[in-house]
């Protein structure tokens, strides 16, 4: 260890080091890097929300400086810049082995959201997970991958709910000086800016980049003063405003996420659609090839010959759809440079063509313009071929060209700092060098050994799944503190009588999208009290998640949850957690042992946050659909009723509650209570181990993303 004090170009590198760093998000990803950010403002840390750039704002240059004379400190920090340089210069990735090509001409993909980290509140769920995911395991992987999204200055919204429990959406503006995001230049370190035509404007904007480890993702922002002020405004916010917002915004994404990869001189070898929102980019990509002297034919053969989709609901209303007088306003320039006509623009969203009636789907267009599209799950990709029979002219859908490449996670990035510690510790005593985990933490292999006693111990296990729970509860019993002035007086004092750490706990948190049927679990709702009420075998429930602004039979879910959790017996053993976001979401993923999901099957194309709780050893209860059906196999976790379901809805949601009840009280509850005479259910860790082994490396974005490589990134 150093104990001569640090000169002044030593102190130098290491500032310009940690400002470097605190602007690539890797270092929400690498544990060691952000222990350092935590160190230099343990309170900051908290209050700034986990924000690098701000601690760093926080702490003045001079103070850092000082701090860095803690000989133990400078040489942590050293040595998470050497491992953050190492990682960004690593040659030797699985990218360069097998996906060599695309380093000259990457893989644009693009998503109307990305979730990286709960400072850049830019998502409103799973879709924006997943594309936060598939972008940093196409960083650890090192494949030549680009991102195109909006900057939306006001985010998603902060949930709170007034005194009726109901929902309420407050905007924030975020500051990009206090964001991991960097200006893009041009030549002469001026802001680069492009235009699109929306409507009859041009419409000017410039971009933000976010380092994601080794890739860049590109936010455009159309908030320049020379704009008009309702396009000023454009991307304020995640899906905000009414149709006419929706269509700008996904021209703003599509035409000009284009325009500026071709301003940045990158020249993709595919354009990625993360669902339909950024299908205009078909749009552009045929003008820039008649402008080339193509005819439309040819220039539509080619398009479809660089672009792929993933489409990610069979729900009718995620496909985006807009009419005929909407697409002549806000869509007019594609007539002209185009040169086709409007009926000939409709038809490329229609499955009719000139059916007047039909408007005009983004998820159609999608379909028509790429050379290959899958859904996110077996049977997701199956409902998909179902739906989209008449677009393809064919009864069958086997002949349906829809595949499937089933969903991940960025497992390491998921791992909570107590999990992630064991395994880091269990990695090492293999003998491994700590710079290998990330990669093989994704490996059948590493999991495999879960399955030995010899390598982790029962008590271990358990061990861990009491610390990451009581740190839920503590987490949680603080939040209730901070959202507590709609309860009633008395319980402000006794919020740390609220859950219990011994007691099972179960947690369900998403969007409040209704086909996820959040509180199908109180339809039983006697039987949930005594359960509750148990005190030889407690159980509890943590709930959180946001509806969208304008679903009011979700925030009617909402009030309904909150509701039981201030006035009925339940009070105390269960809890709503406002303002979900992936902060709260490792929390719940990591501290509760039962993950509950129990959507309307087949309508949860896959589903990601189950399958982020297994390196915790948080165990899966879940209705046979999307990822899970693939999952399951009778050990790793529980199933709610058979891998079919009734065509009557109302039929479903009564069956489906039953047999959640059956399961739950059949096998979850008594697996989990029943201990040896130690104390620990071995039975239950068996269970855990088996569920580690065979879900944390096959449901992993490292695996999703070498899949999309191979099978269609290098296909062209
Ligand atoms: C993973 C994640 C989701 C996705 O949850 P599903 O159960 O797949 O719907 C939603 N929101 C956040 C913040 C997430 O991190």
């Amino acid at each position: 260890m150093t104990t001569k004090p640090l000169n002044a170009t030593e102190l130098t590198q290491l500032t310009t080091g940690l400002n470097r760093l605190a602007r690539n998000i890797w270092w929400s990803w690498d544990q060691d890097a952000q222990e350092v950010f935590h160190e230099l403002s343990p309170r900051g840390w908290q209050n700034l929300y986990h924000n690098a750039v701000a601690i760093l704002h926080e702490v003045s240059d001079y103070e850092l400086r000082v701090r860095l004379q803690e000989p133990g400190f400078a040489d942590r920090v050293r040595k998470v810049l050497d491992n953050f340089d190492a990682y960004l210069n690593e040659k030797a990735t699985w990218g360069a082995a097998n996906a060599p090509q695309l380093k000259a001409n990457p893989v644009a993909y693009f998503s109307a959201e990305f979730a990286f980290h709960e400072t850049l509140p830019i998502a409103a769920g799973g879709l924006g997970a997943l594309a936060g995911d598939h972008a940093k395991s196409a960083s650890d992987l090192g494949i030549g991958f680009v991102g195109i999204s909006l900057f939306y200055r006001e985010g998603y919204f902060q949930q709170s709910v007034n005194h009726d429990n109901w929902q309420q959406e407050t905007y924030t503006q975020l500051n990009p000086r206090n964001l991991p995001l960097e200006p893009v230049l041009d030549s002469r370190g001026e802001p680069l800016v492009c235009s699109v035509r929306l409507a009859g404007c041009s419409v000017r904007f410039h971009a933000w980049r976010v380092n994601v480890g080794r890739v860049p993702v590109y936010l455009l922002d159309a908030n320049r003063p020379e704009n008009e002020a309702h396009y000023r405004d454009l991307t304020n916010r995640v899906y905000g405003g009414d149709s006419t917002t929706r269509i700008l915004q996904e021209i703003l994404l599509g035409v000009g996420g284009v325009r500026l990869l071709r301003a940045l001189g990158i020249q993709p070898s595919t354009f990625h659609m993360n669902e339909g929102h950024a299908a205009f980019l078909t749009l552009e990509l045929i003008r820039e090839k008649l402008a080339a002297g193509k005819s439309f034919g040819e220039a539509s053969t080619l398009t479809k010959g660089e672009c792929l989709f993933t489409t990610h609901t069979p729900v009718e209303a995620g496909h985006d759809r807009f009419s005929s007088d909407l697409m002549g306003y806000a869509g007019q320039k594609f007539v002209t440079s185009l040169k086709i006509t409007h009926e000939e623009l409709m038809n490329l969203g229609r499955v009719r063509a000139n059916d007047k009636t039909e408007p005009f789907c983004m998820t159609v267009l999608a379909l028509k313009l790429s050379r290959a599209a899958n859904g996110v799950s077996e049977l997701h990709g199956a409902v998909s071929r179902e739906m989209w029979t008449e677009l393809f002219g064919t009864t069958d859908p086997d002949k349906v060209p829809i595949g499937h490449i089933t969903n991940g996670i960025h497992l390491v990035g998921w791992m909570k700092g107590p999990a992630r510690r064991v395994w880091r510790r269990k990695f090492a005593a293999l003998g491994r060098p700590d710079s290998a985990f990330v990669t093989e933490a994704n490996t059948a292999e590493f999991w495999n050994r879960v399955t030995d006693p010899e390598f982790i111990s029962d008590e271990e296990i358990w061990a861990l799944r009491y610390k990451l729970r009581r740190e839920l509860v503590e987490f949680t019993r603080r939040r209730l503190l901070l959202q507590g002035r709609t309860f009633s007086q008395g319980d402000f004092i006794t919020f740390d009588g609220f859950l219990n750490p011994d007691a099972l706990t179960i947690g369900f948190a998403r969007r409040f999208a209704t086909y996820k049927r959040a509180p199908l679990i109180f339809d039983q709702f006697e039987n949930i009290v005594k359960l509750a009420q148990d005190s030889a075998r407690p159980v509890q429930f943590i709930f959180a998640g946001k509806a969208h602004p304008r679903d009011d039979a979700g925030k009617a879910f909402i009030q309904k949850i909150i509701h039981l959790s201030k006035f009925s017996e339940l009070k105390g053993h269960l809890v709503f957690i406002e303002n979900y976001d992936i902060h709260v979401c490792r929390q719940m993923v990591a501290g509760c042992d039962i993950w509950l999901n129990n959507p309307r099957r087949p309508l949860e194309a896959s589903g990601t946050s189950g399958m982020k709780t297994t390196p915790h050893g948080c165990m899966n209860l879940s209705i046979m659909d999307g990822w899970w059906r693939e999952g399951y196999d009778t050990q790793n976790g529980f199933s709610i009723g058979p891998d079919s379901h009734p065509a009557d809805v109302d039929e479903q949601d009564r069956v489906d509650s039953a047999n959640l009840y059956k399961t739950l009280t059949e096998e979850v509850v008594p697996g989990f209570f029943n201990r040896d005479a130690s104390g620990v259910p071995r039975q239950w860790i068996t269970r855990i181990r088996h569920t580690m082994a065979t879900l944390a490396p096959q449901y992993s974005t490292w695996r999703m993303v070498q899949e999309y490589t191979t099978k269609s990134y290098l296909t062209r």
